[in-house]
């Protein structure tokens, strides 16, 4: 479905300058995504920390012919000749607005989904549910923003029968344009949990806020059981501009009168029987593969919505017993032979393909490997195969994919669409494994989406390297979610050093920094020269700040363009000399004072002057920045003195400053003191701890971004009085079931953990460790716990907070952290 331009301009209300006739089918709102220029409209949206408007001249080089702007460029006809610029009073708006129009012309149902938790997988859904007989259209992954809401209902088009988008808000006064623009005819609230209640007075604010996406909707479907939800409710308007009233579809497990009454909720092993009453008509039931409650819950809504578009009561029976979980993982895995693997688990289908692909394509890659994608048939509805296949062609294309291979019946039968010089197809996995193709994969990053019927499971297990069973996963949309999280206590001027040393905190700094380098941090900081040169022959190009630069390491750092900081006169002196050798002039370094941690730096009372005429008579090094450390920022108790370190170190770097014309960054400020102590933020500030989702203010988790995990190897039953592991440590009390897992203090695992001072979790269940914890393996009691050998066992992250762990053998997660040892293969994911 495409508009001409001068549609767009109208629609959005824009003043036009250009006369290309042109037309839009593509929305762009980052640069770095651009797929199909021709046919793109980009919104130059403004952030308090970039702007659009900077990446016109790029995208017009690029080919992009048509942009929507708050200013117009000064020569726009001569230096923009084939370009149409419609500018309008703010752009965010008119890129709602033109979604808002897009959504007017459809008279279908329209799902709109909001709630603190379940969104994702209510739509996911309901599209399992809804797509064998209708063509649905849906948020990709959870693109649930004031940006990513007009993005997914841009999506729409002429075989969408019905639309499901999910709506997440974090602020008050959000829901409205989102209602706009989605205008569902069946608005969902899942639950209203406690995310996000920091911009909300309470939680009644967010309830009424998340209600807001009911107004005027012909049908909304929510928890009748949950009281405050009720009483807001009760408050709202019950009819609908046109008079009709608003028909209400809440659940509940109390009320048998009820629009939709559960009568029974029964689980078994591994699923769960739901019987239901709907709107007062006969019983029914329906089962679902799962039986934890977060499941049930979200599977009630679906079927509420299911039976209120018209699927009949059997046939949604028959659908919930295969509904499958959702996996919205984007997973960067080491594999044999020299390959990255990117593995997309996430459901099959073209929108959730050109995140995959926009992803791989953006990752920076030192080698310069070769992109591979092994895609399988995609189920999707409504759209006619050859079309639909022509799209993948030339998406594949756009994004850099030289080597096609593709699996299942379908897409063998499209092989002449796939226009890749490299291609093969195979019916089924089984196939491609025994194939000199497979065989031959080496040195390709290599995109994996398979649906999941087609059991990429396997492909993708015999692809990876094989590794130890521990491993740490790390999750790169938390590292972001922490950045924004101290990005918010920040001025938008002030600039930002993220600390990646002793290998990002342990997650592991290459992939660590290709996440920050896609969000424009402005510095990265690691200890040692080598940890610099790691990061710019994994494609880094950041400015990198050495820490602790060896004197031996001088010419890798010019050639690496790596900044060191100095600490002392002999420092300063090598480096000068080693630069003056080089023939090197304004070399970019970090002063740092010693303000009172009485480690490495200047002493601003002493050596200030001897330092600005020491740097004044030479030229081959430049004072980028200066900067000091705080001892105790994340203790009020230090407050005083934090206060006089900061009063040191304003005189010293102010001295230092006026000595010299060009600006000198000032900083101080680290996790703890961007929250702490916002007003010394300066010119910038240092994250460390908090990046990776640790508040060392209070030890609380912000976004956890580690997970430890590893596996059951073995159990056994041991009885009352036997003891466990070397030297009789644990002497057990009753009879006992004891499994052993594969990970001892060779991996990081403190033994002061041992003989039940620490617990890991199994299943959700806290099982002690028992007996000394080994070098490789640890003992611990799973009595009365419901597992398996082979079942997960979570040491610490995402439900066992590392904090809990430091607490215990009594040190900072720092430690704990940072000795994760290197044979614990990182695991890399995005949600
Ligand atoms: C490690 C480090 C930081 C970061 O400290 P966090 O407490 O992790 O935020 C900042 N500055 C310097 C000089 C550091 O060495």
């Amino acid at each position: 479905m495409t508009y001409t331009i001068e549609k767009v301009t109208t629609l959005i209300g824009a003043r036009r300058y250009g006369d290309k006739e042109t037309n839009i089918g593509f929305l762009l709102t980052d640069s770095r995504s651009l797929c199909f220029p021709e046919e793109t409209l980009f919104f130059a949206l403004k952030s308090e920390r970039n702007d659009g408007h900077n990446y016109i001249p790029e995208l017009y080089r690029r080919g992009v012919k048509n942009f929507v702007v708050t200013e117009v460029p000064a020569n726009c006809a001569s230096d923009y000749p084939d370009a149409n610029f419609l500018r309008v009073v703010n752009t965010l708006e008119a890129l709602q607005r033109l979604a808002e129009r897009h959504r007017d012309e459809f008279n279908i149902p329209v799902v709109g989904i909001t709630g603190s938790n379940g969104k994702t997988m209510v739509k996911e859904w309901l599209y399992q549910l809804l797509s064998p007989q209708m063509c649905v259209t849906r948020s990709p992954r959870s693109y649930n923003s004031q940006i990513g809401v007009p993005l997914s209902v841009w999506l729409m088009n002429e075989q969408t029968e019905v639309g499901v988008f999910e709506a997440g808000i974090s602020q008050p006064g959000e829901m409205l344009a989102l209602r706009d623009i989605i205008q569902p005819t069946i608005a969902v609230l899942t639950n209203i949990g406690e995310a996000h209640q920091r911009n909300f007075e309470s939680k009644g604010d967010k309830c009424k806020e998340k209600l807001v996406l009911f107004h005027d909707a012909r049908t909304v479907v929510y928890n009748a059981d949950d009281e405050l939800v009720e009483r807001v409710l009760a408050q709202m308007e019950s009819t609908l501009p046109g008079g009709e009233p608003q028909e209400r579809l809440g659940w509940s497990v109390r009320d048998r009168h009820a629009p939709m009454f559960v009568k029974s909720i029964e689980k078994k092993e591994s699923a769960t029987t739901v019987t239901y009453i709907y709107k007062g008509g006969e019983e029914n039931w329906y089962s679902i593969p799962f039986i934890d409650d977060a499941s049930i819950c979200n599977s009630i809504i679906c079927a509420i919505v299911a039976l209120r578009i018209g699927i009949a009561p059997d046939e949604l029976d028959r659908r919930m017993q295969g509904i499958e979980q959702v996996a919205m993982r984007l997973e960067v895995k080491e594999g044999q032979h020299g390959c990255t693997l990117i593995n997309d688990s996430y459901n099959s289908d073209i929108n959730s393909l050109d995140i995959a692909l926009d992803f791989m394509n953006r990752r920076p890659d030192h080698k310069g490997r070769r992109h591979t994608l092994i895609l399988s048939d995609i189920f999707q509805s409504g759209e006619e195969p050859t079309a639909l296949y022509q799209e993948v062609s030339d998406l594949a294309r756009e994004r850099g994919v030289v080597k096609f291979i593709g699996i299942g019946p379908e897409i063998c039968a499209q092989s002449e669409r796939i226009q890749i010089a490299e291609k093969d197809f195979f019916g089924s996995v089984e196939e491609f494994i025994v194939s000199d193709v497979f065989r031959s994969l080496r040195d390709e990053v290599i995109l994996l989406k398979g649906a999941r019927r087609f059991g990429f499971d396997r492909l993708t297990e015999l692809l990876v390297k094989k590794v130890h069973e521990t491993t740490l996963e790390v999750n790169l949309s938390a590292v972001v979610k922490n950045l924004n999280h101290y990005r918010s206590f920040m001025k938008a001027e002030t600039k930002l050093v993220c600390m990646i040393k002793a290998d990002g905190y342990g997650a592991g700094a290459v992939e660590i920094a290709k996440t920050l380098q896609d969000h424009r941090v402005d510095y990265l900081a690691v200890a040692v020269a080598d940890e610099g040169v790691t990061l710019r022959r994994n494609g880094i190009t950041s400015n990198i700040m050495i820490m602790n630069p060896e004197m031996t390491a001088f010419k890798t750092m010019f050639d690496y363009d790596l900044e060191p900081e100095v600490y002392s006169f002999r420092l300063l002196e090598a480096l000068i000399k080693a630069a003056e050798k080089e023939g090197i002039t304004g070399y970019p370094v970090h002063i740092k004072l010693d303000t009172g941690m009485h480690r490495l730096g200047f002493d601003p009372r002493q050596d200030m002057e001897q330092l600005i005429d020491r740097l004044r008579h030479q030229n081959a090094i430049i004072p980028r920045s200066v900067f000091s450390h705080f001892v105790g920022s994340d203790n009020d108790g230090f407050d005083e003195f934090s206060a006089r370190q900061f009063a040191l170190f304003d005189e010293g770097s102010k001295q230092l400053q006026a000595a010299f014309e060009h600006k000198i960054l000032r900083h101080i400020d680290n996790s703890a003191g961007i929250e702490h102590f916002p007003e010394r933020q300066l010119d910038m500030c240092r994250l460390g701890l908090g990046l990776y989702g640790i508040n060392p203010r209070n030890n609380e988790i912000i976004h956890n971004v580690s997970t430890l995990k590893t596996t059951i190897l073995q159990m056994r039953r041991v009885p009352a009085g036997d003891t466990v592991g070397y030297s009789r440590k644990t002497v057990l009390e009753h009879d006992s079931v004891v499994a052993a897992i594969p990970i001892g203090y060779a991996d990081g695992l403190d033994r002061h953990l041992s003989n039940r001072h620490g617990y890991c979790l199994v299943n959700g269940q806290k099982a002690e460790y028992v007996g000394n914890i080994c070098m490789d393996v640890a003992m611990i009691d799973v009595t009365g716990i419901d597992c398996k050998e082979g079942d997960s066992v979570e040491i610490f992250g995402d439900h066992l907070p590392v904090t809990v762990l430091s607490d215990i053998v009594d040190t900072i997660p720092y430690e704990v952290l940072t000795g994760i040892s290197n044979r614990v293969k990182r695991v890399y994911f995005q949600d």
